[in-house]
């Protein structure tokens, strides 16, 4: 591999050029579908990032710990900037057992490459993610190579499939487990029972039963943070050496364009303090300095977070930390609690100046909630950024502007402007689809929060959506004294093309 420099930085049991073991499972990140940088995960959605952040591929870790008895690695071909021949050729060199990758919407096409690629180096085929979720006979049918698809959490689901399938010794493949003539080998009814796996039975994708949640968070293996190529994630949220830490799963929240829906439902899992704090201490061993703490809310409770606050402080904090959160889910002695703890930064998710989107879309938070919050936050020593939504069914031409109005009157650090997106699985999706909002020819492969727009109104068409996200971040850009930070989040040509259209309307 070439091109990153950072890749030796760190003592890594990641996958390496001249290790020539053959692992029983590689985790993997494809490379990049285009060159750019993008985001794979399993608590967001997947999308561009023209910031350039290299994002934590904590999932593939926790994945990894699962299997303490196995020769694992990962394989963030994304982070190290691997091309795809060079991908391919490692494959080939050294195929594992099993290739489990994580699946976004975005980046499906390149997604299913490496999945090609590896049924090529003869290996079985994971995929799993928010975004195979509810689609996943759609990818087995489109995908002869893919073999099987973990549907919600994957852990469990890809334990009890590893077993059954590798207890049959090295023979057996899914081919065999399920030819076209109809034979059933012994290997099926284990199959059959595995609850939350699309497979192919008779070669026809079928869904078994699905996987009731994960009990207690507390009782995953903490994450193998230490096969990851620690020192490649950043981005101007994150400080390499970086980790992210999953504090929780869920969220209360009903936001009608929120992923967590595919997975979680209303459903809320935290972990204990105790058992964050463990990670954190494991990551601090592994010299990681900056840690995004990942849930879909972070504070929706209040407690879990005061008291891992409190334990953090009274080890004195010694890694900084980030999180994002919603308004009316703070106050001030937590606030004050998170800044003595180490939290640098939280990014607000304001999405939209309109109270009457904000209901009418689920999230309920009102604007007065705001200047509270990011008050209370300024307060207590914690950097505010702010991510708005533009495109929420009931935007018009003039809810827009008053979001940007309203982004550059709270003199955030930084923001961030992104498309409403459907996803399938999600309430926004079955509206969008049901009314007639999905733009012609658009695949829900496309959504991207980056653009293009793939919703598209009758009284807002996908353009113009695509004009105000540009405008958003040209109007920002151009506020005295924030004019070179925020071009940050515009890819170069974009932000070429977005300061002169600028210039040339100013
Ligand atoms: S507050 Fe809304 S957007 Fe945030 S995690 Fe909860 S449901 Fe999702």
């Amino acid at each position: 591999m070439i091109g990153d420099p950072l890749r030796h930085a760190m003592p890594t049991a990641e996958m390496a050029a001249d290790d020539s073991r053959r692992p029983d499972l590689l985790f993997v990140n494809p490379p990049s579908p285009d060159g750019d940088t993008w985001i794979r995960c399993q608590h967001r959605a997947g999308q561009r990032a023209p910031d350039g952040t290299v994002w934590p591929q904590t999932a593939l870790a926790q994945l990894a710990a699962l299997f303490p008895d196995r020769e694992v690695a990962i394989l963030d071909a994304a982070a190290r900037r691997s091309s795809w021949q060079q991908f391919s050729l490692e494959l080939e060199r050294r195929p594992p057992r099993w290739y489990v990758t994580l699946v976004a919407g975005p980046t499906l096409e390149s997604d299913l490459l490496g999945v090609a690629l590896a049924k090529r180096a003869g290996t079985l085929t994971v995929a799993f993610g928010p975004a195979a979720t509810p689609v996943a006979l759609e990818l087995l049918q489109r995908c002869p190579a893919l073999d099987f698809v973990l549907c919600g959490e994957p852990e469990l689901t890809l334990r009890e499939l590893v077993d059954a399938v590798d207890a049959c010794g090295p023979g057996p493949t899914p081919d065999a487990c399920s030819s076209d003539d109809g034979q059933i080998c012994h290997l099926t009814p284990g199959l059959t029972a595995i609850r939350g796996l699309a497979w192919r039975r008779d070669g026809e994708p079928r869904l078994n039963a699905p996987r009731p949640l994960i009990p207690r968070l507390d009782d995953l293996p903490l994450p193998r943070h230490d096969l990851l190529p620690l020192a490649a994630y950043r981005g101007p949220a994150i400080e390499a050496p970086a980790a992210m830490i999953v504090t929780g799963r869920g969220c209360p929240g009903r936001c009608s364009f929120c992923l967590k829906h595919v997975t979680y439902g209303h459903s809320v899992r935290l972990r204990s303090p105790e058992h964050i704090l463990s990670e954190l201490g494991f990551l601090e061993r592994l010299g990681v300095r900056h840690v995004y703490m990942q849930a879909d809310l972070f504070t929706v409770c209040r407690e879990q977070v005061a008291t891992l606050c409190r334990l953090m402080q009274a080890e004195g904090p010694r890694v900084r930390w980030s999180c994002a959160s919603r308004v009316d889910t703070v106050d001030g002695e937590l606030l004050q609690l998170m800044g003595r703890a180490g939290c640098r930064r939280i990014t607000w998710a304001i999405e939209s100046a309109s109270d009457m989107l904000l209901w009418q879309n689920g999230k309920g938070t009102r604007a007065d909630e705001i200047d509270r919050a990011i008050a209370l936050a300024r307060a207590a020593g914690i950097e505010c950024w702010g991510s708005f939504l533009i495109g929420l069914p009931g935007e018009t031409d003039e809810t827009v502007p008053q979001t940007i109005a309203l982004a550059k009157r709270l003199s955030l650090q930084r923001v961030i402007f992104e498309l409403a997106v459907p996803r399938p699985g999600t309430p926004l999706w079955a509206q969008a689809a049901g009314r007639g909002w999905l733009r012609q020819g658009a695949h829900w492969a496309d959504a991207d929060v980056c653009g293009p727009a793939i919703l598209d109104y009758p009284w807002l068409r996908a353009t113009r959506l695509e004009h105000w996200l540009e405008r958003a971040y040209r109007e920002w850009a151009l506020r005295p004294g924030s004019l070179w930070s925020q071009l940050q989040h515009l890819a170069p040509a974009r932000a070429a093309a977005s300061l002169g259209v600028g210039l040339s309307h100013t």
